[in-house]
């Protein structure tokens, strides 16, 4: 049995290595939304989000409506973690200039042929 922790295995969610719904998919990073008003909590599907919002949506620093029926203007905090059992880390800040300089550097490298 290793007794290597899963952050070890696999480092926690950073928006230098993705931010958008695709670039996670593609890592595997689970997500979950809890709401800061009411007690939903969700189990959050990527390809559903992908489907939703497109590939290329940003998720940190989203903070959409609560779908809750009763829940009066509460909003949704999602979190991420890289593996089961890893950490989970808040989306809650909207990537930096760093982080979003990375990601176009990062498309560039996809698309241009080799
Ligand atoms: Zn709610």
């Amino acid at each position: 049995m290793s007794t290597k922790s899963p952050d070890v295995l696999a480092a926690p969610p950073n928006p230098l290595v993705a931010i958008t719904l695709a670039e996670m998919h593609v890592r595997r990073w689970e997500l979950k939304a809890v709401c800061n008003r009411c007690s939903t909590k969700l189990r959050v599907s990527l390809p559903a989000m992908i489907r939703t919002h497109g590939p290329d949506a940003i998720w940190w620093g989203q903070t959409p409506r609560c779908p809750g029926l009763e829940c009066q203007g509460g909003v949704l905090r999602y979190a991420a973690r890289a593996l089961r059992g890893g950490s989970w880390v808040s989306l809650d800040a909207p990537p930096s200039e760093l982080a979003l300089t990375a990601y176009r550097t990062r498309c560039r490298a996809y698309r241009e042929p080799r």
